[in-house]
């Protein structure tokens, strides 16, 4: 928006242009909007006193030739509001302040254009380079100096005049919008043409302020006039739908899953579930009713195969809060819920939940080490020696090529990517022959199971390799994702 010149400060002038723009049928409020005034106060008395209205006028119901009676006295009533205010506490967001969009029709963008150009055309004194149509007080601030207050103890919510994370959306209506907007059409047919025809991508409708204001700048009065005379309308606008949202809130922790028969997400075969539940069901199940939210993301570091679990800390989880109606509470109520998830499920724990701002979020999605346990076996039951442990711990910093395994060729592209494996640590298990554990610390994305089985030598080098026998993977364990986030809560 442009920047405001100061209101115009000769007090006749602007008596003058208030005068002559109510002559043409506007209300009081539009007419003075004309003159920039932007003090609210100025619009929240009942009746004008700059003019005294002659009794015929103020009985006169016309809606007024700009804002279609939407700040005219004449059409506002308590009921507006409490229309209004009774949707939005019906909604039952819990947010202290409220921001206020009022979306308003096309229409009374033409009429604001042609009582600009018939004003200046009587004061050519206001078409001073620097003040332009976009400079008249704008509408939706004026509606909002009107019913602010209204709306304000209706809700028990006070207006945010920066911003407000809590959003309610007004849409204003005009049963003559789309007749009066032909006119836009006449003076610029190629801006609608495809519109026309593509009505399903124009969802919003073929006329959009977007478009009405290309079509509108730098048109000359004369060329405007060719194509839209002003007048008196014949019904007034109303009030259409109210929408209320809230923008996301965050949520971050550490899970460890215990079950070797669990998804992360849900899996989804043809649309049908696969498993009964996944973590995220297991915890989100909890979030969304605390939340009063319909929907969340789910995101996290990395994800374990169905078989694996992952132990130690756990690993770093985000969820995404969409249109949350609470947004008021404390870390212990988050604790509590967090306790209640715990105590619902065998399969899972989880730690640290928090509340956490959007701007920490790329970090659950960094790229991290990773540190594995793997169940080993040698498949001709042979024991390992001990010049086999040796050589094995010894080694550090091993660059794997790693061609798509097979397993998951269906949903990732065939590709070689280098990995590394950064340490790795044999331990024998005296009691069963030929079984050994294995600890890795890996680059984040390599494929362990592969890594040990080889998988026909999509991998290599690989431990099949290294130890020139054949080995399989019995089970797998996450120990650590080496993520220092989100903080370590006490609880
Ligand atoms: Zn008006």
């Amino acid at each position: 928006m442009a920047s405001s010149p100061l209101p115009l400060t000769h007090e006749k002038f602007n008596l003058e242009i208030i005068e002559y723009i109510q002559d043409l049928g506007s209300c009081w409020r539009c007419a003075m909007r004309f003159t920039r005034e932007r003090e609210p106060e100025a619009y929240q008395r009942k009746i004008v006193d700059l003019k005294q209205e002659p009794e015929e006028k103020l009985l006169k119901t016309s809606p007024c030739v700009i804002c279609l009676g939407l700040i005219q006295d004449q059409f506002i009533n308590e009921c507006i509001t409490d229309e209004i205010a009774q949707h939005v506490i019906e909604s039952d967001y819990d947010s202290p302040t409220f921001a206020c969009m009022v979306s308003l029709p096309i229409a009374i963008m033409l009429r604001e254009q042609a009582v600009w150009f018939l004003t200046t055309e009587k004061f050519p004194k206001l078409l001073s380079p620097n003040f332009t149509v976009d400079h008249v007080t704008s509408l939706k601030d004026v509606w909002k100096f009107v019913f602010s207050k209204m709306l304000e103890f209706k809700l028990k919510k006070k207006l945010a005049h920066s911003s407000s994370s809590f959003q309610i959306q007004v849409s204003v209506l005009y049963p003559d919008e789309i007749s009066e907007c032909g006119a836009l059409v006449d003076m610029c047919p190629e801006k609608f043409k495809h519109r026309y025809k593509q009505t399903k991508i124009y969802q919003e409708g073929i006329f959009t302020r977007n478009a009405a204001h290309c079509v509108l700048a730098g048109m000359s009065s004369t060329n405007f006039q060719k194509f839209y005379s002003l007048k008196v309308p014949n019904v007034n606008a109303y009030y259409g739908a109210v929408q209320c949202f809230h923008t996301s809130r965050h949520i971050a922790g550490r899970y460890q899953k215990f079950s070797r028969k669990l998804c992360q997400t849900p899996w989804l075969i043809e649309g049908e579930k696969h498993m009964d539940t996944s973590i995220q069901e297991l915890i989100c199940q909890h979030l969304e009713p605390f939340f009063k939210t319909q929907s969340v993301k789910f995101s996290s570091s990395g994800r374990e195969d169905v078989d694996v679990r992952t132990l130690g800390l756990g690993r770093p989880f985000a969820i995404e809060l969409l249109d949350p109606h609470r947004t008021l509470f404390t870390q212990d109520e988050i604790t509590q819920v967090q306790s209640s998830i715990n105590s619902s499920t065998d399969a899972i724990q989880v730690r640290d939940l928090q509340l956490v701002s959007k701007e920490q979020l790329s970090r659950v999605k960094k790229k991290k080490q990773k540190i594995y346990r793997a169940l080993c076996v040698t498949l001709d039951g042979s024991t390992l020696t001990a010049e086999d442990l040796i050589r094995i711990n010894g080694i550090t910093e091993l660059v794997l090529m790693q061609k798509t395994p097979l397993r998951v060729l269906h949903r990732r592209p065939l590709a070689v990517r280098p990995r590394t494996v950064h340490e790795m640590k044999v331990t024998l298990l005296d009691d069963h022959p030929g079984h050994f554990i294995l600890r890795l610390k890996t680059q984040a994305g390599t494929y362990v199971k592969e890594f040990v089985h080889g998988d026909f030598n999509r991998t290599v080098p690989n431990l099949c390799i290294l130890l020139g026998r054949p080995v399989d993977i019995v089970a797998l364990d996450v120990d650590a994702v080496e993520l220092d986030w989100p903080p370590a809560l006490f609880n």
